[in-house]
């Protein structure tokens, strides 16, 4: 069986959620009330590949809302509890989507392998990443030469470059793509210099330094709300792929000749007969999530149950290469500019 486990996308969302669902007394709760609020096992879900096998899987509210991420322990709690649901009904594998990914790294959650009196099996979880990285390189090479772009005479700019799915795409782009020259951007520069190192190339540019000359821009980093970019810096065409979350590019980058896509997202080839996506807020949500969700389905259509995606900077080309043509042969496709899914073989 695989396991999902997500969070609404704000309070508000997840207090009309929980109403439809019949929990009023959490529903009607203050945000100190569902800082309190145990994870739930909200629905179970059949799926069929396109290859016929079926598989099972459950959906985990965590009961986090974006709003609690400056309470630190109630952040820490609310994950490791979701992850011991999980763990505690079964669960072969479980994708930790949203904030939980970034607050099991970011808070080192590592450290907490002991939830009362369950001990965690890493191996039951992935971060999703890996196809996460696979599918945005995927959007970038299928999208760019519809806007005019040739990769192969691109700067591309990954703002994010030395983080897990930064580093990985870097590794793709700069072996397998061949684009002109990679852009390297994010705050501190050893890691970056690092990168630089292991790839055998690539700029390493600030984010004002960088925008103007890039061809096509990938965003993998949760950047603050109150980023400002001159827009008509940026070069015409321009490509934009919003991979970090939440995805709020579309409304700062909307200019002549630049094209916001969002990063990260695929579509089944057929409804999965499920109601929770429908507050990751996606257009179509019996076929459409987050990549990383996915691969949750993918190693269990692939029987792989182990922490495919852990940790940092593990993620090589042929674990992309294998998640990407388990993507595409189970009935996975990418989102593009014009709104339509494709497959994304090679
Ligand atoms: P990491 O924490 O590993 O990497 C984040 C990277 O962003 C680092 O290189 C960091 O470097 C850089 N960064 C952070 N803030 C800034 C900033 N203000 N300016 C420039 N660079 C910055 O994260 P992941 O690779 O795991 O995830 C990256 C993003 O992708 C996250 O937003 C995550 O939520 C999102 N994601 C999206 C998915 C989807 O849409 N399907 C699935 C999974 C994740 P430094 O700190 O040095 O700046």
């Amino acid at each position: 069986m695989f396991g999902l486990i997500g969070h609404s996308t704000s309070f508000k969302e997840a207090r009309l959620k929980a109403m439809e669902l019949g929990y009023e007394h959490i529903a009607e709760g203050d945000l100190d009330v569902w800082c309190s609020a145990p994870p739930q096992l909200v629905e179970h879900v059949k799926v069929v590949s396109r290859t016929g096998k079926v598989i099972e899987g459950a959906y985990i509210d965590s009961c986090f809302v974006p709003e609690m991420l400056g309470r630190f322990k109630t952040a820490r709690r609310k994950v490791l509890n979701a992850m011991e649901l999980a763990q505690k009904k079964g669960i072969n594998i479980t994708a930790l989507g949203g904030f939980t990914s970034i607050i099991f790294e970011n808070f080192n959650l590592l450290q907490h392998q002991h939830v009362r009196n369950t001990t965690l099996e890493w191996d039951r979880f992935t971060t999703g990443n890996t196809h996460t990285a696979w599918v945005i390189c995927r959007q970038l090479e299928i999208n760019a030469p519809t806007l005019g772009i040739d990769l192969k005479k691109a700067r591309v700019a990954v703002v994010g470059a030395s983080g897990d799915i930064g580093s990985a795409v870097c590794r793709w782009l700069s072996g397998r793509t061949g684009v002109a020259e990679l852009l390297l951007v994010a705050r501190q520069q050893q890691p970056l210099i690092d990168l630089q190192n292991d790839l055998g190339g690539g700029r390493i540019l600030s984010l004002d330094e960088a925008l103007p000359e890039a061809d096509a821009i990938i965003w993998v980093a949760s950047m603050p709300r109150t980023l400002e970019v001159d827009t008509t810096k940026l070069r015409n065409p321009c490509l934009m792929i919003d991979g970090g979350y939440p995805k709020n590019l579309n409304q700062k980058f909307s200019g002549e000749g630049v094209e916001v896509l969002k990063g990260g997202i695929v579509e089944f080839f057929d409804d999965i007969g499920w109601n929770m996506m429908e507050i990751a807020e996606m257009e179509k949500p019996q076929r459409q999530m987050f990549a990383c969700f996915a691969e949750a389905m993918l190693l269990e259509f692939e029987n792989c149950h182990t922490n495919f995606s852990w940790g940092r900077n593990n993620i090589t080309l042929e674990k992309m290469d294998f998640i990407g043509e388990s993507s595409v042969r189970n009935g996975f496709s990418t989102l593009n500019l014009n709104g339509m899914f494709q497959a994304a073989a090679a």
